[in-house]
């Protein structure tokens, strides 16, 4: 456990790393007397160790915790939200739709992560992270909109939602310090920019535009919620290198499905996966590698750059001949 202030007012809680997660990060942000809480952990970190971290500051969280933000609705982000929502008594914000889904956090196997009852216990045994039975419900108090301001005694914070990581994700910006917390949008995985994911209900195009948006927005500090916080040169290195690695994804899909004539979505997976000399481990390959992949070929049915057959019932991707 690392606890870190990273500009007066803003404090990393951060858990020890995981090679299926990276490090598992939750930030809090302190406006004079109002502090939200910024993501909520995996089951097994770091609830306690935010709300000592608020006493040690010489808080009660009972009375100064306004909010809790979730970015989006993923287990390891989710871990903790009924049991500080609890204990803290403050309100829970979230973009705009993703009620539901917090209401009954199991749905999110099925509707964003698109695995059955073998994965789901598979992934619940690998990796407890994703224990779909321990994850509680939450009503959400505050549905966020884009370009919502929430303010906290004299500090702000921006909502942008940003969708490409899956429905729903928000990254948050405080203008005045220039501190972005980026959620999972930019850096996933500290071992490679390449590690990155997008959902079932996720949107490479939309990853794209934010991308774009949050390089422009040009912030002195980026935050994430798996990786090193980086700072100054760092953090523009950074948002240029997760354009390439995004772009680098795009191209190689290409590369897969030319390769292979025609494929199922599993073997494209497989073989971007080769291609980028990726691994996943603790269970994560069965959520993470063909559903990035199935969300660029969606985006390049889009562009007209490759199509989908049915042959004998299944599902075929191939590059689109020009006629
Ligand atoms: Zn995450």
């Amino acid at each position: 456990m690392l606890i870190s202030e990273i500009v007066p007012g803003v404090v990393r809680v951060r858990g020890e790393y995981k090679s299926s997660i990276g490090y598992p990060s939750c930030y809090m942000f302190f406006g004079d007397d109002e502090i939200a809480i910024i993501d909520t952990g995996t089951l097994d970190f770091p609830r306690r160790e935010l709300l000592k971290t608020i006493e040690k500051h010489g808080y009660d969280f009972q009375k100064h915790v306004k909010m809790i933000i979730i970015t989006h609705p993923h287990p390891d982000h989710i871990g903790g939200l009924k049991w500080l929502r609890n204990k803290t008594k403050a309100e829970v914000a979230a973009f705009e739709g993703v009620e539901e889904l917090l209401k009954k956090p199991s749905k999110i196997f099925e509707k964003n992560f698109n695995v059955g009852t073998f994965s789901k216990l598979k992934l619940k045994t690998l990796n407890p992270t994703f224990d779909y039975e321990e994850l509680k419900g939450v009503d959400v108090d505050h549905p966020l909109e884009q370009g919502e301001t929430l303010t906290f005694g004299s500090r702000r914070l921006k909502v942008y939602h940003t969708g490409g990581h899956c429905f729903g994700h928000i990254v948050l910006y405080d203008p005045l310090r220039e501190v972005l917390f980026a959620g999972d949008e930019v850096l996933c995985h500290p071992q490679s920019p390449l590690k990155f994911f997008v959902d079932l209900t996720g949107n490479v195009k939309k990853r794209e535009h934010a991308l774009k948006v949050l390089n422009k927005l040009n912030p002195k500090y980026l935050l994430p919620a798996h990786d090193e916080p980086r700072i100054g040169e760092q953090a523009k290195i950074a948002l240029e290198t997760a354009i390439d690695a995004h772009n680098i994804w795009k191209e190689t899909v290409i590369d897969a499905v030319k390769a292979l004539d025609k494929g199922k979505l599993p073997e494209i997976g497989e073989y971007v996966r080769k291609l980028l000399n990726i691994k996943w481990t603790q269970g994560m390959d069965v959520l993470v590698n063909d559903l990035t992949t199935l969300a660029f070929l969606k985006q390049l049915e889009k562009e007209g750059k490759i199509e989908k057959i049915k042959e004998k019932k299944e599902t075929l991707w191939k590059i689109k001949m020009l006629t």
